[in-house]
């Protein structure tokens, strides 16, 4: 018994893997492909997208945003979560990793589901605002460049509706966050949104250490 989180040795996380993991064999082939491509390690993992896709289900979500989706695999999981008339926005700067991305769509049947924008993300988030598009996304998940966690934020949660739930990954940054002597640009620009979601008052917020942790942000 525990009653703080549990350290997750290799065993234990094998354990919860082959205990609940429902990953497609498309998406094991797409992790597989993912492996050679450089950045790899930008791929979320199998327990975080089966993750997502519950919470998406959870929120009933039919507009969505994705701020980073390098090849693909959480759009898959969210846009396969959302009903037909689902629409997933996907933003990439990267057209050699959003064309795996786009392959994967396809062979996943979600293609139809997810408009992909390759522009820097803070473009295409001030496009919507400029369209008036306020308070009618019902998820956006955050992981693009770490730099520009705060932009990301403030544009999301003006898109989001009330009771919209926005994601943010990697706010443990390998544990970075946690130690005081590491300060180079990433670490503290997540550091400072973790410190500020902390007493934001136009949000409800829980950190999960899943992966390598996420933030779920409900806006009031
Ligand atoms: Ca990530």
């Amino acid at each position: 018994m525990s009653n703080r989180t549990l350290n997750l040795d290799d065993n234990l996380y094998s354990y919860i893997l082959s205990a609940s993991s429902r990953e497609s064999n498309l998406l094991v082939e797409l992790r597989k492909e993912t492996e050679s491509v450089e950045l790899s390690i930008m791929q979320i993992a199998p327990e975080q997208g089966q993750f997502m896709a519950l919470i998406v289900k959870l929120l009933q979500a039919k507009r969505a945003i994705e701020i980073g989706t390098y090849t693909g695999y959480s759009s898959i999981c969210v846009a396969s979560a959302m009903p037909e008339d689902g629409k997933l926005i996907a933003c990439d700067v990267s057209k050699e990793w959003t064309e795996i991305a786009k392959r994967y769509w396809k062979q996943a049947a979600v293609d139809n589901k997810i408009e992909l924008r390759l522009a820097p993300a803070i473009e295409t988030l001030d496009n919507l605002l400029k369209g008036k598009q306020h308070n009618s996304f019902d998820f956006i998940f955050i992981d693009a460049d770490k730099a520009h966690y705060d932009d990301y934020y403030e544009r999301s949660l003006s898109l989001l509706r009330p009771g919209g739930l926005i994601m943010i990954d990697n706010v443990l940054w390998n544990g970075s966050v946690a130690d005081p002597s590491i300060t180079d640009v990433d670490t503290k620009s997540i550091r400072a949104l973790n410190e500020k979601l902390k007493d934001d008052e136009r949000i409800e917020l829980s950190l999960l250490p899943i992966a390598d942790g996420i933030s779920l942000v409900l806006k009031k």
